[in-house]
């Protein structure tokens, strides 16, 4: 295929305004490593809509294409591109997920062992279109895979648009749970939040092991959905109080408080009745909080819960890899294809922001060649 010269894309170019589509450069050579691919498929991910307002504590160098959660169908291969990160052969055509670009060689990447926190990191979405490689955000016809990114491919049997929940909240669900470690058949782990990252944890843990999952959330057919999922029970923010919630979590653990609590809600205020819900000697992972708001706190309460506090950001490759294969493995008994709501094309991706941001959504779906 002879590589194109534009790819059009959705463009913000200031916080708060409207996203624009544009003709953005594709660029003329590949760099060894790199990967040109078609974005098939872009899931709306809450952190577009949070980056679009302005509110993320994270740097943006406008203008940005926005979108992060893509899969692409390679269409060029770099110099020594040919094979994944989990070494298999990468070929024309192939469907590919991919990280954020990590350096490989400074102290979080290599002593730490943590990529996800390399001081040189580079992440799409996040990095202006008008600087080489341009494609790096997923609301576009064809994205750019950095020579540092690592990418796996995705499997005969996972949908792209499934493949797509992998490339962010997914991944992130998997970095969480191997952070905070070993689920025992006897936990009962409380899940903050019933978004996409929330309803993918409540699977997790059920197929973990836990011994109770409670998920807590808004609104009903979220709810409904995590209890799908494997739910033992669902607690609403909207239709009880906190003490309410409190009540009924000890209610169901003898008293204690979940053993293992999980922050996916991406609200402030979660952080601290999450510290109620866990129980003495328990484990708190923050993995939700990516806006700049804050709350009061009372720090004793670490100290004397004697409480394991643990965030989590991000993901590396094998993140995606894994949930990647959770979704092979587990499509046929939790339902996947339920959290995709409606499909826009790159015309309508304004309607697809705003359902999002007004909660009408689950994961919207973006496709930026059209539904087929
Ligand atoms: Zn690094
Ligand atoms: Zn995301």
């Amino acid at each position: 295929m002879k590589r194109p010269e534009y790819a059009k894309a959705a463009v913000l170019r200031e916080f708060g305004q409207p996203l624009a589509v544009e003709e953005v450069q594709v660029p003329r050579e590949l760099e060894a490593g790199a990967l040109l691919v078609k974005i098939e498929v872009c899931s709306v991910c809450g952190t577009d809509v949070h980056l679009a307002h302005g509110a993320l504590a994270i740097k943006v160098n406008l203008p940005v294409i926005l979108g992060h959660e893509m899969v692409g169908r390679v269409i060029e291969i770099g110099p020594h591109a040919n094979i994944d990160s989990m070494g298999q052969q990468v070929k024309v055509g192939d469907r590919v997920i991919w990280a954020h670009s990590y350096c490989g060689h400074c102290f979080q990447c290599t002593q730490a062992k943590q990529p996800y926190l390399c001081i040189n990191k580079r992440m799409y979405m996040y990095e202006s279109m008008e600087k080489h490689p341009f494609l790096m955000g997923g609301f576009a016809e064809y994205g750019y895979v950095l020579p540092t990114s690592g990418r796996v491919k995705v499997p005969d049997d996972v949908d792209s648009t499934l493949a797509s929940l992998s490339s962010c909240a997914f991944r992130s669900v998997m970095n969480a749970f191997d952070q905070i470690g070993d689920i025992s058949p006897s936990d009962t782990v409380v899940i903050q939040g019933a978004g996409p990252l929330g309803i993918l944890a409540t699977g997790v843990a059920r197929i973990r092991g836990a011994n109770k999952v409670i998920t807590v959330g808004a609104p009903e057919q979220r709810l409904s959905l995590a209890t799908d999922f494997g739910a033992d029970e669902v607690l609403s923010v909207t239709g009880m109080d906190a003490a309410a919630r409190l009540e009924r979590v000890r209610e169901l653990t003898q008293g204690r408080g979940g053993d293992i609590v999980f922050d996916f809600s991406g609200v402030p205020g979660a952080f601290a009745e999450g510290m109620d819900l866990v129980r003495s000697g328990g484990r708190y992972m923050v993995a939700g909080q990516t806006s700049k708001g804050k709350i009061e706190f009372q720090p004793s309460l670490i100290t004397l819960k004697n409480v394991h506090l643990q965030g989590s950001i991000s993901a590396d490759i094998s993140h995606y890899h894994k949930a990647l294969q959770f979704i092979s493995r587990h499509q046929s008994s939790l339902p996947f294809g339920r959290m995709l709501t409606n499909r826009y094309g790159l015309g309508t991706i304004n309607e697809a922001l705003a359902g999002m941001s007004a909660g009408h959504e689950i994961k919207p779906l973006v496709l930026p060649w059209g539904d087929n």
